[in-house]
Formats: structure tokens, sequence, C-alpha cells
């Protein structure tokens, strides 16, 4: 067309296009997942909106908020229509093609490395999927505050957007129009597309209906020169007619009116809209949450999430949710901890999906866990910012974190292997049992310093996050174990939970800090991961027990008879040494019973920083 402006698209973006094009990957399905997730979202935020001012929605079809499904098998397009918001002509440049998004370049890294396309949507590109099916894609979008514009692109680098002066108007919305490629004709047969949407749309909140082909028997009136074939005919393709017409036979002799077959299109509603959230939670299957869950997450692998809670909370404030812990840890959970605002907790008020956006919901310590709240105590009619504010917010969020936390807390108590101080005879063995042995393990590999983050960063939770710990110790034969665990194996007479840090396990285990510790039988807790310094330096004590670094000052293994007698005989010795080494270098010279072969060590003053904590921050030259 003439007067069809001509773009460019990023650099980047092209580059994905071109990968998604020449892409060998087999599952093409996925393009109508995200298609529909789009439309989804469209809708989400329309509705939003429409809270605050009814107007926005307008009136007739337009307030019907839907997806539409089109087949024309003739020219081989299939549409997908919403209607949501809508892109002005600014937002058509800015949203399909001209500004690449964050996770552009990481997944285009991605699919030249491992190239699972599935992941397409947890990157914020999934629209480029058409590409997969189609080789020319029309985009029409009509919003609220602009005239009807069309995108297209053959995906030769280049897009062109044009105001739409020929199709029909759309109200308000968006239809994608996809012109397949020869080899995808498969997505122009109704089932498939049915099949298609069972599958990975499920858990949409709209009505997703799709223009289908219906078979109907329709009453005609009987031409008076019927043949008896005919009548056959009818005869056969429905039970109750005959009877009726036998009856009609029988008084009137010959039949008025006839059944026949037509075939006709009606809208077919594919999904089943009620929220899974909604539902009693012993009605729900293991399937149905797997599935919910790989779609809140966009996560469409076949990995199972390690857990869920699903829960109603009444009270004050009365909210329903449903809270997951996915298989894996994202590889940038921790890469950027401190700067990453990254929520994952869905927030709808009275069904109404508002934001995806709240970080209020959970810490940022509980960040890798996906979920969703419903709440009817929120107020529907105010901005996002004002909810923010809302008092309700904090007690959901306290109630979510206790959630959330008894949630990790039941993969340590299912699991057989867990060494958590827990009798786990009476626990019936079943093949369930099977598959929930060796989780929590699996959960503290991916999940472990957030556990501990936890500790550091929620004061008010930190007794139940403690319990949650694990790591390994002198005694527990490589294996993890828990504080629980550890205090049920102390001696007799010992007062503190003993822990020495450091870089590995196998260092440790040669320090002269644990000989006497060792010999005498005491568990010493190894921590080697750098974030363990600093959690020390918040977890005091567990069960009225403190916790002592034995290289540090203060160690107490009982009293040595002998002691008093040797500070004495080597006073002067002691004395001499302080004086010969610089007073900035050391505090004190003591006489020590920690050691059993080593003649000395240094040891740090109870308040100053462990020589590990010296190495770490000297690492940090920042
Ligand atoms: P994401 O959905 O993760 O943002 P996509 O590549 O799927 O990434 O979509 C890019 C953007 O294009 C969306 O963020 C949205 O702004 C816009 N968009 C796509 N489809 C629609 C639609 N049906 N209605 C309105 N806007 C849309
Ligand atoms: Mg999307």
């Amino acid at each position: 067309r003439n007067t069809a402006e001509k773009f460019e698209f990023q650099a980047e973006v092209s580059r994905l296009m071109d990968i998604i094009i020449n892409s060998l990957y087999s599952n093409k399905d996925i393009f109508l997942r995200e298609l529909i997730s789009n439309a989804s979202d469209a809708l989400d935020k329309i509705r939003f909106l429409s809270l605050t001012d009814k107007e926005v929605l307008g009136e007739g079809d337009n307030a019907k908020l839907e997806i539409l499904i089109k087949l024309d098998k003739d020219k081989k397009i299939l549409t997908i229509r919403d209607r949501g918001i809508g892109m002005t002509k600014e937002d058509l440049i800015k949203n399909l093609g001209t500004i690449a998004k964050s996770g552009t370049s990481a997944f285009v890294e991605k699919m030249q490395t491992s190239g699972d396309l599935n992941l397409i949507g947890q990157f914020g590109v999934g629209f480029y999927s058409v590409y997969l099916v189609a080789d020319y894609v029309e985009v029409i979008s009509k919003h609220n505050d602009d005239k009807q514009h069309v995108w297209e692109s053959k995906a030769d680098g280049q897009f062109a957007i044009s105001e739409d002066t020929w199709n029909e108007p759309l109200g308000r919305g968006t239809e994608i129009r996809l012109h397949l490629r020869e080899e995808a004709g498969e997505y122009l047969e109704e089932a498939k597309l049915k099949d298609l949407v069972k599958r990975y749309s499920e858990f949409i909140n709209f009505p997703i209906n799709l223009w289908a082909t219906k078979e109907v028997e329709k009453e005609v009136p009987a031409d008076d020169d019927d043949s008896s074939d005919e009548e056959e005919t009818s005869e056969s393709s429905s039970e109750e007619e005959t009877e009726e017409e036998k009856e009609d036979e029988e008084t009137e002799k010959k039949p008025k009116t006839k059944t026949i077959k037509e075939t006709t299109q009606e809208w077919e509603l594919l999904n089943d809209v009620k929220a899974i959230w909604l539902r009693n939670p012993k009605e729900v299957t293991e399937e149905e949450y797997t599935k919910f869950y790989h779609s809140l997450a966009k996560d469409f692998g076949d990995e199972k999430p390690m857990s869920w809670s699903h829960f109603n909370a009444e009270g004050d404030v009365e909210f329903k949710a449903v809270l997951f812990v996915p298989p894996k840890a994202p590889q940038d959970l921790y890469e950027s901890y401190y700067n990453n605002n990254k929520a994952s907790i869905k927030l709808y008020v009275r069904r109404v999906f508002i934001s995806d956006e709240f970080d209020e919901l959970l810490p940022k310590y509980l960040s890798f866990l996906q979920g969703l709240v419903d709440s009817d105590s929120l107020p529907l009619n105010v901005s996002r910012e004002m909810l923010q504010q809302h008092s309700s917010l904090k007690t959901i969020k306290k109630k979510l974190i206790r959630k959330a936390l008894d949630m990790i807390r039941k993969i340590a108590d299912e699991d057989s292997d867990e060494d958590d101080g827990k009798d786990k005879k009476d626990v019936e063995k079943s093949a369930e049992d099977d598959e929930k042995k060796g989780q929590y393990a699996k959960f503290w590999n991916e999940f472990g310093k957030s556990v501990k983050l936890g500790i550091i960063e929620d004061a008010a939770n930190r007794n139940r996050l403690a319990k949650l710990l694990r790591f390994e110790t002198t005694k527990s034969g490589g294996k993890l174990t828990s504080l629980d665990k550890y205090i049920s194996r102390m001696k007799s007479g010992q007062k503190d939970i003993f822990y020495i840090t450091g870089t590995s396990k196998d260092q440790l285990e040669k320090s002269p800090f644990l000989e006497r510790l060792s010999k005498k039988g005491y568990e010493v807790i190894f921590f080697t991961d750098p974030v363990d310094e600093y959690l020390m330096q918040y977890l005091m004590d567990y069960e009225d027990k403190k916790f002592q670094n034995v290289s540090k000052e203060g160690l107490k293994l009982g009293k040595d008879s002998k002691e008093k007698e040797l500070k004495e005989s080597y006073k002067e010795l002691t004395k001499w040494w302080k004086g010969a080494l610089a007073s900035d270098k050391v505090d004190d010279v003591k006489i020590s019973n920690r050691l059993a072969n080593t003649p000395c060590v240094v040891v740090t003053s109870k308040f100053g920083w462990s020589a590990n904590m010296e190495r770490i921050m000297q690492s940090q030259t920042l």
C-alpha cells in the first residue's frame, strides 16, 4: 500500500525473528498459547481501566470481554481476535518491533545454546512465535485513543503500519491474522485448535470462542411429491422424529415436515472459565495444579512444581491464594538479588486481575515462589498506587509468608530421606512417598540460599526459617542435616551449637580448631557459603542454644582441671609474647584448651570478623 509507513525491526528483534523462522523446533503449537496469552493480558488491562471508568468498555459486543478464533481454509488464514485494550499506532510501532525488551537478547543467546523455544513467553517476546507457522502476519488494532491501524510484516527485517481504511471496524481490540505457511495446514483444522486451547490455555479467565462448523438438524416443510426414499433418510437420522412422524401419519397419513441435516457455523466456547483458585482444593487434581502452575509461570516444561498450597484465608481480610514452589530456580535468581524487584504473585480483587508487579505481597527472599492472590477485602475502584498502600496488604503478606514457610516445611516433612529430627517411621510407605524422597535436598539445592537470606531479612520469622536450614557437619557423613537433628545429638553438658566457617568442607576438616572438639566427640557445623558469614551475624541462637564459632574467642568445652595451674606456669611466656607482637595485630595471648596437636592458633575476638569473613570482605573490592 502506498500510504504505509515502513519501519526497520530493532536489530536484536530481527535476529530473534530469523532464529524463529529458521528454527527446526518441532513444537510449533506454542504460537497459539502466546497469542491467547497476549489477548488475555489485553483484556485484563481494559477490564482494569473499566473499574474506574465504565465508559471505556463501550456498548454491545464491544463490552464483551472475549477472545475469538476464526479459520479461513481457502485463504489459509487463522485469525485471533480480542476485545482487549488494543494498540495505538505508537504502541504497534514500539511493542511489535522497535523497542527490544530486556529479555530479547537473553532469549537470542539462549536459543543459540539450548534452543528450547517453549520458554519464549518467559522472555517477553512471545508474539514473534507467530513466525513459526506464518510467513505473513497482519495485526489490526483499535485503541480507544486512536484510529484503527494495521501492522504487517513478512519477517524480512521490516514492518509497515497504515491507517486502516479497508477492514471492518473492530470497535476496540486487536485482530491478528496469520497467513499460514504451506506446511502449517494443520492449524486450519478445528479439532487441532480445540485440542490446543484445551491443552495450553485452560486457565485463561476469558471465554475463548471458535467459529466452528456445526451439523444441525432442521425441520423443513415436506414437499408433496417427496419420494419415499427421502423420507427414509430422514427417519434414520432421528428416532424421535420418526415416532412423531408415525403419529402424524396415523392421524393425517402425510407428514407436513421433514428433518434434514445442514452444516452451519456458530461460536463454540472452548474453555471453562471457572478460576481454579475459587474451587474447593479437595476437588482439584494434581494434574490440574501442575498445568495451572505451568500457565502461571509461563514454564511449559513437563516438570511438576515441587509443592503447592491452596488456601482460603478468613477473618478481617479474606482472600484465596495458590502458591507454588517451582521445580527449578531461574538462573538469575541470586544474580541481581538486591536490585531486582521481580514479583511473581498475581493479585486479583474479586476475580479481576489487578497486577503482577506488587512486590508488597511477598518479601524479597520468597520472590522465587509463583502464585496468585484473590481478595474480596480490597477495594476495586481505586488506582494501583492507592491499592498498594492499603492496610489489608500487610495482613495478606503476613499470612502468605506463614503459608509459604509451612509449604516448604511440608516438603521436608514428607521426605523420608530427610534428616530433620522427625521420626519418619510412622509414615506409611506408598508410591507417592517414593516420589517425595529426596525432594527436600532438591529444594535446598535450588532455593537454600533464599532460606538463608530470609533469616537475615525477616526477624519475625527467623526461627521458622532456621528450622528449614540444612548443612553438613563433622558427623553428618556427607549428608545434609538440620538444627533440630544437631540438638538431638548434642552431648550432655554441651550448651552451645558449634560451627566453623570457610571456603570448603575439605579445607575445614583439616582445621586445627576442630582437633580437640572432634577428639571429645562434639559435632561442628560446616558453613561454606559466603552468605553463611552474614547469616551467622543474624542467627544468634536457636531453641535457647547459642551459636559459637569455634574459631572465635569464647569457646567453652567444660572445665579443665589443670587450667588454672597451666595459666600460672605460662604467665611469663604469654606476657612476653603479647609484648613481642604488635598491639594493632593481636588483642591478647591466652592459654587455651581448644587444641590437641597443633601448638597454637590465631583466634578471632568475639565480635570481630572471622578469618573467613576477612577473606570475603577482601574479595569484595567495591
Ligand atoms: P509479552 O506479552 O511478554 O509482553 P509479547 O511479545 O507476547 O510479550 O508481546 C509484546 C507486546 O505487544 C505486549 O507486551 C503488548 O504490549 C503488545 N501486544 C501483543 N499482543 C497484544 C494484543 N492482543 N493486544 C494488545 N497489545 C498486545
Ligand atoms: Mg505475550
